[in-house]
């Protein structure tokens, strides 16, 4: 992708996803990385079919719900109507929602604990699905936040690994709210890095931007594209 070439924003976008893309696309230009390393998830929680397809329509392919319960409800309708689109599931994940989960979404962002490693291979092996996995942080160390605490993560990447046999393709981390997020994102590329972990989902409405300096390749955005929830 070079300056004189820039990729094609089609005119008729709805013009937030148009003004995210764009924001990507620079940002990438700044930190001198491929547009094409960083994949969008418009995450769509608490918006209706009726929002989001519009959306799917202006050529958003990968979408991102907190809830099983909720994604349940609502894309298996898209999804038939749009062959191609992918859904991630970006929120906590409870064991006994393992089947469910593996059963429709193409990536699981919340790993974090040996229960859900446990739950998740026995729905992989049994349904032949393989989600792509990614290990959440919890780089802020908050007490009520869901991730593995970042002096935790080596032995539970390991143990992913060697006692799950699950296949983690990179970390995911949610910033304290209160905090500057690039700390956070410099320390879970880091950790990234010394697991041999290529992905990293990071960066949010707020902070896409600065994620993507810090290499992110998966940003979620929600209410920079759907609007306020
Ligand atoms: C809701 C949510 C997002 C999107 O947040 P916005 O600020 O609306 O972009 C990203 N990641 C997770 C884990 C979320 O729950």
């Amino acid at each position: 992708m070079t300056a004189e070439n820039p990729p094609p924003i089609t005119p008729s976008l709805p013009n937030a996803l148009s003004a995210v893309q764009q924001e990507i696309v620079r940002a990438c230009k700044q930190a001198r990385r491929d547009p094409a390393s960083v994949t969008l998830i418009a995450v769509s929680k608490t918006f209706d079919a009726g929002a989001i397809t519009p959306v799917i329509v202006a050529g958003q392919r990968v979408f991102g719900e907190n809830r099983v319960q909720e994604a349940k409800a609502k894309w298996p309708g898209l999804m038939s109507a749009y062959p191609g689109v992918a859904l991630h599931l970006i929120g906590p994940l409870q064991s006994n929602k393992a089947k469910e989960a593996v059963a429709l979404f193409d990536a699981i962002h919340s790993v974090d604990r040996p229960s859900i490693c446990q739950a998740l291979a026995k729905e992989i092996d049994s349904q032949k699905r393989r989600p792509q996995l990614f290990v959440q942080l919890n780089t802020g160390e908050e007490p009520q936040k869901a991730g593995v605490a970042p002096s935790e993560a080596d032995a539970f990447i390991a143990d992913c690994r060697d006692q799950y046999g699950l296949a983690i393709s990179g970390l995911m981390c949610i910033p304290p709210v209160d905090d500057a997020p690039a700390p956070h994102f410099a320390l879970t590329a880091k950790i990234a890095a010394r697991n041999g972990l290529k992905n990293l989902s990071m960066g949010m409405s707020a902070d896409f931007a600065i994620a993507i300096q810090f290499g992110a390749t998966h940003v979620r955005v929600g209410s920079a594209i759907f609007g306020h929830r």
